[in-house]
């Protein structure tokens, strides 16, 4: 059993983590930069440490700054929670080498996934069905053409080394392809330091959903059905929900066998997410990733599972707590991702919260670090909150989420409230019959962005 858990993370994902160890009975600390000196996950944590000054990379991404943190204070496992170190091989690498668990799979799991060329061809050998494109990298723009009228436009090109939605760019056609390209590289090469791209076919109106595996590290391994992430702006998730409306028992059945069958194989340990693009009744993968991710609390909602204190058992080398067997799906659960940000233009709303209430009452769950006179930090992400709801079926939960989101306050700053207000007036919500390009025409549509 571990006594005493560092967090290497901050706002609601921190909490969720302390939440975790207190009915575990294991000790937490808290990391913080100067800036968040006074945020709620140091406040709940047994214990914390200040690692550095507010911007991240020399506070929560300082690899040494976090390992001295856990030798001070003698925590026996990291949680990386998502985001930050959470899918850093070299972090893992460098806890593995000072004798220091990582909650979370093998640092080489980590490595071929991060890498996406690598990533697609393993889940392709696992048996896992893939998007149509290049082979591996695509070295210059010749390539690419002769790749592109092969696979048939429109394509997509895209960041090896890719994350959060960044080094990705469409080409409709031959004459759009040299500038997506090279934009795309030069993106790449920004953001991650690795200017690799690489192509696929372009899928016109997918769904974007994605299997919840758990691996006890040993060749056994789980999956936790699906959750449908479609509505996205700029590649970014703003509404989540399990089980998908589009997908039906035995489709589930199928692509989740299929990912907990891989991971098996893979000898994967603790909590992962297989990424498709759905379309015309076939699943494409996208990516796995290797994390915890926001919207995990729609699948805990309706399995009734804690998906931390399982990583945290699988960690200590328990066994898996539950069988697929008794996985059984209840009811519908949706999250929305209440922003610091004004709408409709998304721009980062930092500042004082001046009142702050959480909704409450039966299949109602607010995941967040917020407190009134708590001052935002401009320096970190803008995701201050989640607000989960759970109900017996989709119907349901959309009326809690209607209810939910009329009791919550947040004021004092802009938020992403209005947005879901304003969601929650269209049809189309209401039938779950939207792609992952629904959410960007609406706005376009509504407020001309
Ligand atoms: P990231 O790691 O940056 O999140 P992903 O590969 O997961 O990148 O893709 C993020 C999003 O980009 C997807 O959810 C989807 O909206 C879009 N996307 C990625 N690949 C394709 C594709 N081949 N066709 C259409 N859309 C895509």
């Amino acid at each position: 059993m571990f006594d005493k858990i560092l967090i290497a993370n901050r706002g609601e994902i921190a909490l969720r983590v302390i939440r975790a160890c207190r009915e575990m009975g294991i000790r937490s600390v808290a990391v913080h930069s100067t800036a968040d000196a006074d945020a709620m996950h140091v406040r709940m944590a047994d214990e914390s440490v200040c690692i550095g000054p507010p911007p991240s990379a020399r506070s929560y991404l300082s690899i040494p700054a976090v390992i001295s943190a856990c030798e001070i204070t003698g925590a026996d496992a990291v949680h990386p929670g998502y985001g930050f170190l959470s899918e850093n091989a070299t972090f893992v690498q460098a806890l593995e080498d000072h004798g220091i668990t990582f909650i979370g799979p093998s640092s080489e799991h980590i490595r071929i996934m991060g890498d996406k060329i690598t990533a697609k061809e393993t889940a392709k050998s696992l048996g896992i069905p893939v998007v149509p494109g290049s082979e591996g990298g695509v070295p210059d723009v010749a390539a690419a053409r002769q790749l592109a009228a092969e696979i048939g436009y429109p394509v997509i090109v895209k960041a090896t080394a890719g994350g959060g939605g960044r080094g990705m760019k469409v080409a409709k056609s031959e004459e759009d392809l040299e500038v997506a390209f090279r934009t795309a590289r030069a993106e790449a090469k920004a953001a991650f330091g690795n200017d690799e791209v690489y192509i696929e076919k372009y899928l016109q109106r997918p769904r974007h959903i994605e299997i919840q595996v758990f691996g006890d590290g040993k060749g056994n391994a789980v999956h936790l059905a699906e959750r449908d992430c479609s509505l996205q702006r700029r590649h970014q998730k703003v509404f989540e929900e399990a089980p998908s409306p589009a997908i039906g028992e035995a489709e589930r059945a199928r692509i989740g066998g299929i990912c907990a069958n891989a991971v098996a194989r893979l000898g994967y340990s603790g909590a992962g997410t297989i990424e498709f693009l759905y379309e015309d009744g076939e699943f494409y993968f996208i990516e796995m990733n290797t994390r915890l991710q926001v919207e995990h609390p729609v699948t805990e909602a309706i399995f009734g599972v804690d998906l931390v204190r399982e990583q945290i058992r699988v960690a200590e080398g328990y066994p898996l707590s539950f069988t697929q067997d008794d996985l059984v799906v209840n009811g519908h659960a949706i999250e929305v991702r209440i922003n610091a940000e004004k709408v409709p233009g998304f721009s980062p709303c930092p500042g004082r919260i001046t009142q702050y209430h959480a909704p409450g009452g039966l299949g109602v769950r607010m995941d967040s670090a917020l407190f009134d006179g708590y001052t935002i930090p401009p320096y970190y992400d803008s995701l201050i909150g989640k607000l989960i709801v759970h109900g017996r079926d989709r119907p349901e939960a959309l009326a809690r989420l209607r209810r939910a989101l009329n009791e919550l306050i947040v004021d004092g700053i802009d938020t992403t409230i209005p947005l879901f207000h304003a969601l929650l007036a269209e049809p189309d919500i209401h039938s779950g019959d939207y792609s992952i390009h629904w959410l960007e025409k609406w706005l376009a549509r509504k407020f001309g962005s």
